[in-house]
């Protein structure tokens, strides 16, 4: 056991994101009784799924997997509150570290040559000090060896809060938000995989993968959430 981890911790107390309990020594973020009760998504395939179903007809997309079901009322939501907006990047990455195995057991990241996290516009980014996708598209990036590429998806505005949104005010907030930059990384006739923190209506990826086909025809796209707050 760590003695100045267990020093600090009596001094300053952490507390879990979910429950709120007091953490110990080994525990980072989320006490180990909220962990082992997340609830994983159990579908059992990534070319035939709930989250690749809703892309369907909007784009083609070879393959998708998200890891944790959640639902705004549950206390789970917490999670993608405190990576989001509460200082708890690491988290997200974490998470996505341990559960991404599982869906690459079924197909998802298999010949992808780049992980591109969903941008968040630069003044956000900038106030928030980080952006959760990213953090996210590191842990899968770590247990793929897969490289990140964050230099050619950008957000060219700055859209409002989704949060109260509803869905058909979500997708048409989502239009043509994002901007894929030629010159960068040729990624015609390559296959990226595109990471967000969540999805509900799939407006936000849709328009990314708008934003890369118009500037990459030829590219290939699968796509990973962390959440998800869909059908099961
Ligand atoms: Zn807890």
């Amino acid at each position: 056991m760590n003695f100045w981890r267990t020093l600090v911790d009596l001094l300053l107390p952490r507390h879990c994101v979910v429950c709120g309990a007091e953490l110990d020594s080994t525990e980072k973020d989320l006490c180990n009784v909220c962990l082992c009760r997340i609830v994983p998504v159990t579908w059992t395939s990534a070319t035939d799924n709930p989250l690749l179903r809703i892309m369907w007809d909007r784009h083609e997309v070879d393959a998708a997997g998200s890891s944790f079901y959640y639902n705004a009322s549950s206390d789970y939501h917490k999670i993608f509150i405190a990576i989001k907006y509460q200082g708890y990047p690491k988290l997200g990455e974490r998470l996505a570290r341990l559960s991404f195995p599982v869906w690459n057991a079924l197909g998802l990241g298999c010949g992808v040559d780049y992980i591109i996290p969903v941008p968040l516009a630069m003044q956000r980014q900038l106030k928030r000090g980080y952006n959760q996708a990213e953090w996210i598209a590191r842990g899968v990036a770590a247990s793929m060896g897969i490289p990140l590429c964050t230099d050619v998806l950008v957000r060219r505005k700055s859209n409002e809060t989704q949060t109260r949104k509803s869905a058909r005010q979500r997708q048409e907030n989502a239009k043509n938000i994002f901007l894929a930059r030629k010159g960068r990384t040729d990624l015609n006739g390559r296959t990226v995989l595109l990471v967000d923190d969540v999805v509900t209506t799939g407006a936000t990826i849709s328009d990314s993968i708008r934003a890369l086909r118009e500037a990459f025809p030829t590219v290939r796209v699968q796509i990973y959430t962390l959440g998800w707050a869909g059908e099961r």
